[in-house]
Protein backbone atom coordinates (compact mmCIF):
# COMPACT_ATOMS: atom_id res chain seq x y z
CA UNK A 1 0.00 0.00 0.00
CA UNK A 2 2.99 2.10 0.52
CA UNK A 3 3.90 2.93 -2.62
CA UNK A 4 0.96 2.10 -4.27
CA UNK A 5 -0.62 5.72 -2.52
CA UNK A 6 1.15 7.06 -5.61
CA UNK A 7 -0.49 5.37 -8.36
CA UNK A 8 -2.65 8.12 -10.59
CA UNK A 9 -5.96 5.93 -10.50
CA UNK A 10 -8.72 8.00 -9.34
CA UNK A 11 -9.30 6.09 -5.99
CA UNK A 12 -5.42 7.33 -4.94
CA UNK A 13 -6.16 10.04 -5.97
CA UNK A 14 -8.81 11.45 -4.18
CA UNK A 15 -7.36 9.42 -1.27
CA UNK A 16 -4.34 12.26 -1.40
CA UNK A 17 -6.69 15.12 -1.69
CA UNK A 18 -8.09 13.71 1.65
CA UNK A 19 -4.96 13.63 3.53
CA UNK A 20 -3.63 17.52 2.45
CA UNK A 21 -4.04 20.05 4.58
CA UNK A 22 -6.06 22.96 3.84
CA UNK A 23 -3.79 25.29 2.50
CA UNK A 24 -4.72 29.17 2.60
CA UNK A 25 -5.00 30.92 -0.14
CA UNK A 26 -1.37 30.79 -1.89
CA UNK A 27 -0.08 34.25 -2.68
CA UNK A 28 3.10 34.35 -4.96
CA UNK A 29 5.53 36.97 -3.66
CA UNK A 30 6.31 39.52 -6.83
CA UNK A 31 10.02 39.59 -7.30
CA UNK A 32 10.11 41.69 -10.52
CA UNK A 33 7.32 43.99 -10.18
CA UNK A 34 5.75 45.39 -13.38
CA UNK A 35 5.12 49.15 -14.08
CA UNK A 36 1.64 48.59 -13.81
CA UNK A 37 1.70 46.63 -10.45
CA UNK A 38 3.86 49.16 -8.99
CA UNK A 39 1.00 51.62 -10.25
CA UNK A 40 -1.91 49.95 -8.75
CA UNK A 41 -0.76 49.43 -5.40
CA UNK A 42 -0.03 53.17 -5.54
CA UNK A 43 -3.56 54.01 -6.25
CA UNK A 44 -5.10 51.24 -3.77
CA UNK A 45 -8.03 52.88 -2.16
CA UNK A 46 -10.05 50.36 -0.12
CA UNK A 47 -13.88 51.55 0.05
CA UNK A 48 -13.40 53.59 3.53
CA UNK A 49 -11.35 50.89 4.64
CA UNK A 50 -7.83 50.96 5.86
CA UNK A 51 -4.85 49.99 4.10
CA UNK A 52 -2.24 47.86 6.44
CA UNK A 53 1.41 48.28 5.01
CA UNK A 54 3.82 45.70 6.32
CA UNK A 55 7.82 45.87 5.47
CA UNK A 56 9.86 42.69 6.72
CA UNK A 57 13.47 42.45 6.50
CA UNK A 58 14.45 38.66 5.23
CA UNK A 59 17.37 37.64 5.89
CA UNK A 60 18.83 34.21 4.69
CA UNK A 61 19.04 30.80 6.36
CA UNK A 62 17.29 29.11 9.66
CA UNK A 63 17.67 31.99 11.92
CA UNK A 64 16.72 34.24 9.38
CA UNK A 65 13.35 32.23 8.95
CA UNK A 66 12.49 32.98 12.90
CA UNK A 67 13.91 36.46 12.67
CA UNK A 68 11.05 37.05 9.99
CA UNK A 69 8.28 35.35 11.71
CA UNK A 70 9.19 36.87 15.17
CA UNK A 71 9.41 40.45 13.26
CA UNK A 72 6.77 39.91 11.54
CA UNK A 73 4.33 38.80 15.08
CA UNK A 74 5.53 41.65 16.52
CA UNK A 75 4.71 44.39 13.58
CA UNK A 76 1.00 42.51 13.86
CA UNK A 77 1.33 42.88 17.76
CA UNK A 78 1.03 46.97 17.11
CA UNK A 79 -1.92 47.18 15.04
CA UNK A 80 -3.70 44.75 17.05
CA UNK A 81 -4.96 47.49 19.31
CA UNK A 82 -6.41 49.19 16.37
CA UNK A 83 -8.49 46.22 15.22
CA UNK A 84 -9.88 45.69 18.71
CA UNK A 85 -10.89 49.21 19.26
CA UNK A 86 -14.85 49.29 19.99
CA UNK A 87 -15.00 52.99 18.78
CA UNK A 88 -13.85 51.69 14.83
CA UNK A 89 -16.97 50.50 12.65
CA UNK A 90 -17.39 46.85 12.66
CA UNK A 91 -16.52 46.56 8.89
CA UNK A 92 -12.62 48.18 9.69
CA UNK A 93 -12.45 46.27 12.47
CA UNK A 94 -13.22 43.12 11.03
CA UNK A 95 -10.95 44.00 7.70
CA UNK A 96 -7.64 44.54 9.98
CA UNK A 97 -8.54 41.19 11.67
CA UNK A 98 -8.55 39.79 8.09
CA UNK A 99 -5.27 41.42 7.25
CA UNK A 100 -3.64 40.36 10.32
CA UNK A 101 -4.19 36.79 9.81
CA UNK A 102 -3.50 36.87 6.19
CA UNK A 103 -0.21 38.58 6.70
CA UNK A 104 0.57 36.17 9.41
CA UNK A 105 -0.10 33.17 7.66
CA UNK A 106 2.08 34.43 4.17
CA UNK A 107 4.71 34.63 6.47
CA UNK A 108 3.97 31.48 8.47
CA UNK A 109 3.88 29.33 5.12
CA UNK A 110 6.04 31.03 2.44
CA UNK A 111 10.01 30.67 1.95
CA UNK A 112 11.28 34.06 0.54
CA UNK A 113 14.39 35.67 -0.93
CA UNK A 114 16.85 37.63 1.14
CA UNK A 115 15.66 40.86 0.87
CA UNK A 116 12.60 42.57 2.26
CA UNK A 117 8.79 41.54 1.88
CA UNK A 118 6.48 44.63 1.39
CA UNK A 119 2.74 43.18 1.97
CA UNK A 120 0.06 45.59 1.23
CA UNK A 121 -3.40 44.48 2.39
CA UNK A 122 -7.20 45.51 2.79
CA UNK A 123 -8.94 41.83 3.50
CA UNK A 124 -12.14 43.78 3.31
CA UNK A 125 -11.99 45.13 -0.08
CA UNK A 126 -10.34 41.82 -1.23
CA UNK A 127 -6.45 44.11 -1.89
CA UNK A 128 -3.54 41.67 -0.93
CA UNK A 129 -0.23 42.64 -2.72
CA UNK A 130 3.16 40.88 -1.87
CA UNK A 131 6.24 42.16 -3.40
CA UNK A 132 9.85 41.24 -3.10
CA UNK A 133 12.21 43.80 -2.67
CA UNK A 134 16.01 42.59 -3.54
CA UNK A 135 17.46 44.97 -0.45
CA UNK A 136 17.11 45.28 3.67
CA UNK A 137 14.97 48.07 4.19
CA UNK A 138 13.78 48.82 8.23
CA UNK A 139 10.61 46.56 9.58
CA UNK A 140 7.39 49.03 9.84
CA UNK A 141 3.66 48.74 9.73
CA UNK A 142 1.24 51.80 8.91
CA UNK A 143 -2.16 51.41 9.04
CA UNK A 144 -3.70 54.39 6.35
CA UNK A 145 -6.51 55.20 3.93
CA UNK A 146 -3.19 54.40 0.94
CA UNK A 147 -0.44 52.59 1.29
CA UNK A 148 2.77 53.61 2.13
CA UNK A 149 5.02 52.48 -0.96
CA UNK A 150 7.23 55.04 -0.26
CA UNK A 151 10.16 52.43 1.08
CA UNK A 152 9.43 50.49 -1.93
CA UNK A 153 9.82 53.11 -4.85
CA UNK A 154 13.32 54.17 -3.00
CA UNK A 155 14.79 50.27 -3.20
CA UNK A 156 12.91 50.18 -6.94
CA UNK A 157 14.03 53.48 -8.04
CA UNK A 158 17.58 52.75 -7.39
CA UNK A 159 17.39 49.51 -10.24
CA UNK A 160 16.81 50.12 -14.03
CA UNK A 161 14.32 48.14 -16.21
CA UNK A 162 15.89 46.66 -18.73
CA UNK A 163 14.74 44.39 -21.94
CA UNK A 164 17.40 42.25 -23.71
CA UNK A 165 16.27 40.55 -26.52
CA UNK A 166 17.99 38.07 -29.24
CA UNK A 167 17.48 38.20 -32.54
CA UNK A 168 18.00 37.04 -35.82
CA UNK A 169 16.77 37.13 -39.15
CA UNK A 170 14.21 34.52 -38.53
CA UNK A 171 13.25 34.84 -34.48
CA UNK A 172 13.43 37.24 -31.75
CA UNK A 173 13.31 36.29 -28.08
CA UNK A 174 13.13 38.76 -24.86
CA UNK A 175 14.35 38.72 -21.41
CA UNK A 176 13.15 41.31 -18.44
CA UNK A 177 15.92 41.90 -15.93
CA UNK A 178 14.87 43.76 -13.34
CA UNK A 179 15.81 43.71 -9.52
CA UNK A 180 18.39 40.90 -10.14
CA UNK A 181 15.46 38.84 -11.77
CA UNK A 182 15.74 37.12 -15.12
CA UNK A 183 11.72 37.20 -16.41
CA UNK A 184 11.20 35.60 -19.91
CA UNK A 185 9.07 37.88 -22.15
CA UNK A 186 8.72 34.95 -24.86
CA UNK A 187 9.03 35.31 -28.18
CA UNK A 188 8.47 38.34 -30.56
CA UNK A 189 5.56 38.73 -32.93
CA UNK A 190 7.31 38.64 -36.41
CA UNK A 191 9.14 35.77 -35.66
CA UNK A 192 9.54 32.88 -37.05
CA UNK A 193 7.67 33.53 -40.39
CA UNK A 194 7.19 30.22 -42.38
CA UNK A 195 8.76 29.99 -45.92
CA UNK A 196 11.55 32.90 -44.44
CA UNK A 197 14.30 29.88 -43.87
CA UNK A 198 13.21 28.91 -47.53
CA UNK A 199 14.00 32.24 -48.87
CA UNK A 200 16.63 32.61 -47.74
CA UNK A 201 18.24 29.63 -48.28
CA UNK A 202 17.70 30.71 -52.11
CA UNK A 203 21.30 32.56 -53.06
CA UNK A 204 19.79 33.58 -56.56
CA UNK A 205 17.23 35.80 -54.65
CA UNK A 206 19.21 37.34 -52.37
CA UNK A 207 17.24 40.85 -52.76
CA UNK A 208 14.21 39.20 -51.54
CA UNK A 209 15.78 37.61 -48.56
CA UNK A 210 17.10 41.07 -47.69
CA UNK A 211 13.42 42.24 -47.81
CA UNK A 212 12.23 39.83 -45.70
CA UNK A 213 14.65 40.52 -42.98
CA UNK A 214 14.08 44.23 -43.19
CA UNK A 215 10.26 43.27 -42.53
CA UNK A 216 11.05 40.54 -39.42
CA UNK A 217 13.64 43.03 -38.06
CA UNK A 218 10.76 45.86 -38.43
CA UNK A 219 8.03 44.00 -37.01
CA UNK A 220 10.58 43.09 -33.95
CA UNK A 221 11.09 46.50 -33.04
CA UNK A 222 6.93 47.68 -33.27
CA UNK A 223 6.50 44.77 -30.96
CA UNK A 224 9.65 45.91 -28.58
CA UNK A 225 8.31 49.41 -28.79
CA UNK A 226 4.75 48.10 -27.85
CA UNK A 227 6.71 45.71 -24.78
CA UNK A 228 8.54 49.44 -23.53
CA UNK A 229 4.92 50.59 -23.22
CA UNK A 230 3.59 48.34 -21.74
CA UNK A 231 6.81 47.35 -19.11
CA UNK A 232 8.14 50.69 -18.61
CA UNK A 233 11.83 49.86 -19.47
CA UNK A 234 14.33 51.94 -19.07
CA UNK A 235 17.17 50.36 -21.44
CA UNK A 236 17.92 48.20 -24.07
CA UNK A 237 20.55 45.26 -24.58
CA UNK A 238 20.59 43.98 -28.17
CA UNK A 239 22.12 40.30 -29.29
CA UNK A 240 22.59 38.86 -32.19
CA UNK A 241 24.60 38.13 -35.43
CA UNK A 242 27.74 40.65 -35.45
CA UNK A 243 26.74 41.07 -39.68
CA UNK A 244 23.20 41.45 -38.97
CA UNK A 245 23.33 43.87 -35.42
CA UNK A 246 23.75 46.84 -36.80
CA UNK A 247 20.63 46.72 -39.06
CA UNK A 248 18.19 45.59 -36.90
CA UNK A 249 19.15 48.31 -34.03
CA UNK A 250 19.12 50.90 -37.86
CA UNK A 251 14.96 49.28 -37.53
CA UNK A 252 14.61 50.38 -33.90
CA UNK A 253 12.27 53.64 -33.51
CA UNK A 254 14.56 56.69 -32.52
CA UNK A 255 13.87 56.74 -28.45
CA UNK A 256 14.74 53.08 -28.32
CA UNK A 257 17.77 53.17 -30.11
CA UNK A 258 18.70 55.81 -27.77
CA UNK A 259 17.69 53.28 -24.97
CA UNK A 260 20.63 50.27 -26.37
CA UNK A 261 23.08 50.49 -23.69
CA UNK A 262 25.17 47.48 -25.12
CA UNK A 263 25.10 44.77 -28.28
CA UNK A 264 26.16 41.44 -27.62
CA UNK A 265 27.52 39.45 -30.73
CA UNK A 266 26.24 35.71 -30.75
CA UNK A 267 27.44 32.95 -32.79
CA UNK A 268 24.74 29.96 -33.37
CA UNK A 269 26.07 28.88 -29.77
CA UNK A 270 25.42 32.00 -27.95
CA UNK A 271 22.39 31.91 -29.50
CA UNK A 272 21.14 29.89 -26.78
CA UNK A 273 19.01 31.36 -24.13
CA UNK A 274 21.68 31.06 -21.25
CA UNK A 275 24.09 32.54 -22.79
CA UNK A 276 22.85 35.38 -24.02
CA UNK A 277 20.83 36.05 -20.49
CA UNK A 278 24.53 36.12 -19.39
CA UNK A 279 25.89 38.54 -21.48
CA UNK A 280 22.56 40.96 -20.94
CA UNK A 281 23.20 41.00 -17.25
CA UNK A 282 26.51 42.00 -17.86
CA UNK A 283 26.07 44.67 -20.04
CA UNK A 284 23.40 45.87 -17.78
CA UNK A 285 25.76 46.26 -14.52
CA UNK A 286 28.64 47.92 -16.98
CA UNK A 287 26.16 50.36 -17.60
CA UNK A 288 25.13 50.66 -14.02
CA UNK A 289 28.41 51.04 -12.56
CA UNK A 290 29.17 53.57 -15.30
CA UNK A 291 26.04 55.32 -14.79
CA UNK A 292 26.97 55.91 -10.85
CA UNK A 293 30.79 56.55 -11.76
CA UNK A 294 29.17 59.22 -13.66
CA UNK A 295 26.86 60.48 -10.70
CA UNK A 296 29.46 60.38 -8.30
CA UNK A 297 31.90 62.45 -10.52
CA UNK A 298 29.37 65.38 -10.72
CA UNK A 299 28.74 65.62 -7.19
CA UNK A 300 32.26 65.39 -6.15
CA UNK A 301 33.08 67.76 -9.12
CA UNK A 302 30.15 70.14 -7.73
CA UNK A 303 31.27 70.24 -4.07
CA UNK A 304 35.19 71.04 -5.28
CA UNK A 305 33.39 74.16 -6.79
CA UNK A 306 31.92 74.71 -3.86
CA UNK A 307 28.28 73.99 -5.35
CA UNK A 308 25.22 72.07 -3.20
CA UNK A 309 27.00 68.92 -2.33
CA UNK A 310 28.09 67.03 1.12
CA UNK A 311 31.65 64.66 0.69
CA UNK A 312 32.25 62.70 3.59
CA UNK A 313 30.10 60.64 6.26
CA UNK A 314 29.78 63.41 8.77
CA UNK A 315 28.61 65.75 6.04
CA UNK A 316 26.37 63.27 4.82
CA UNK A 317 25.29 63.04 8.65
CA UNK A 318 24.78 66.32 8.92
CA UNK A 319 23.00 66.69 5.61
CA UNK A 320 20.36 64.06 6.29
CA UNK A 321 19.97 65.89 9.79
CA UNK A 322 18.68 69.27 8.23
CA UNK A 323 16.74 67.22 5.69
CA UNK A 324 18.96 68.46 2.87
CA UNK A 325 19.56 65.42 0.77
CA UNK A 326 18.67 64.88 -2.67
CA UNK A 327 20.45 62.10 -3.77
CA UNK A 328 22.73 60.06 -1.57
CA UNK A 329 25.54 57.56 -2.69
CA UNK A 330 26.52 55.36 -0.54
CA UNK A 331 29.49 52.83 -0.72
CA UNK A 332 28.15 49.37 -0.85
CA UNK A 333 29.47 47.79 1.75
CA UNK A 334 30.28 50.53 3.93
CA UNK A 335 29.00 50.63 7.44
CA UNK A 336 29.92 52.81 10.43
CA UNK A 337 28.83 53.13 14.35
CA UNK A 338 27.55 55.99 15.11
CA UNK A 339 24.55 58.28 16.78
CA UNK A 340 21.24 59.43 16.77
CA UNK A 341 18.96 61.64 18.99
CA UNK A 342 15.49 60.15 18.32
CA UNK A 343 14.01 63.76 19.42
CA UNK A 344 15.33 65.81 16.85
CA UNK A 345 16.31 63.05 14.10
CA UNK A 346 19.96 64.42 14.22
CA UNK A 347 22.83 61.70 13.33
CA UNK A 348 26.46 61.95 13.93
CA UNK A 349 29.26 59.24 14.42
CA UNK A 350 30.29 60.35 17.55
CA UNK A 351 28.01 62.66 20.79
CA UNK A 352 27.01 62.19 23.77
CA UNK A 353 24.33 65.12 24.03
CA UNK A 354 22.37 65.94 20.92
CA UNK A 355 23.82 69.72 19.97
CA UNK A 356 20.12 70.41 18.47
CA UNK A 357 17.83 69.59 21.46
CA UNK A 358 20.58 68.93 24.55
CA UNK A 359 19.14 65.55 25.21
CA UNK A 360 21.21 62.08 25.19
CA UNK A 361 21.85 60.81 21.96
CA UNK A 362 21.02 57.03 20.78
CA UNK A 363 24.40 54.67 19.74
CA UNK A 364 23.29 53.11 16.60
CA UNK A 365 25.23 49.75 15.46
CA UNK A 366 25.46 51.11 11.79
CA UNK A 367 24.24 55.02 11.28
CA UNK A 368 24.59 54.43 7.27
CA UNK A 369 21.33 52.65 7.57
CA UNK A 370 19.42 55.31 9.81
CA UNK A 371 20.87 57.66 7.05
CA UNK A 372 19.26 55.98 4.26
CA UNK A 373 16.08 55.75 6.03
CA UNK A 374 16.08 59.26 6.84
CA UNK A 375 16.68 60.32 3.21
CA UNK A 376 14.09 57.96 2.06
CA UNK A 377 11.28 59.37 4.34
CA UNK A 378 12.25 62.41 3.08
CA UNK A 379 11.65 61.68 -0.46
CA UNK A 380 15.36 61.69 -1.53
CA UNK A 381 16.72 58.67 -3.47
CA UNK A 382 19.73 56.40 -2.45
CA UNK A 383 22.30 54.77 -4.46
CA UNK A 384 24.44 51.94 -3.55
CA UNK A 385 27.57 52.07 -5.65
CA UNK A 386 30.46 49.44 -6.56
CA UNK A 387 33.92 49.88 -4.56
CA UNK A 388 34.55 51.52 -7.60
CA UNK A 389 32.86 53.92 -8.40
CA UNK A 390 34.64 56.52 -7.30
CA UNK A 391 33.45 57.13 -3.56
CA UNK A 392 37.02 55.76 -2.62
CA UNK A 393 37.93 56.29 1.55
CA UNK A 394 35.28 58.86 1.28
CA UNK A 395 32.41 56.04 1.29
CA UNK A 396 29.71 58.71 1.03
CA UNK A 397 28.53 61.73 -0.79
CA UNK A 398 25.36 63.83 -1.53
CA UNK A 399 23.80 65.78 -3.48
CA UNK A 400 21.51 68.42 -1.28
CA UNK A 401 18.46 70.75 -1.89
CA UNK A 402 20.01 73.78 -0.70
CA UNK A 403 23.43 74.78 0.98
CA UNK A 404 24.12 73.27 4.38
CA UNK A 405 24.17 75.31 7.56
CA UNK A 406 27.28 75.35 9.11
CA UNK A 407 27.01 72.37 11.56
CA UNK A 408 27.08 72.70 14.85
CA UNK A 409 30.52 73.02 16.77
CA UNK A 410 32.75 70.28 17.05
CA UNK A 411 30.59 67.76 15.48
CA UNK A 412 32.56 67.77 11.63
CA UNK A 413 36.24 67.07 12.52
CA UNK A 414 37.71 68.59 9.50
ZN1 LIG B 1 18.09 66.32 19.58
Amino acid sequence: MRSSSHDTGPASVSADARRRRPVAAQVDVDYSPSLQTIRRIEELRADGLPIVSAYVPVVPGGEGRKLLRSETDSLLHQIRPIANDRELDHAVRLSLRGDIDRIGELVENGSFKAGTLAIFSASGAGIFEAIGLPRAVRERITVDATAAIRPMTAVLDEYHRCCAVLVDRETAFAWELYLGEVLEAGALPGAGRRGLGHAVNERRNDHRAEELEKRHFREVATALDELFRMRGYDVLVVGGHEDELPRFVAQLSRPLRERVVGTFPADDDSMKAVAARGHAEAILHDFELSEHRRMVAEVLASAAAGGQAAVGLEPCLWAGSVRAVQALFVDEGASSPGVVCDESRWFALSAEVCPVCGRETRRVPDVINDLIEAVIEDGGSIHHVDGDAGLGERLAAASLHFELPPAPEGTIGT
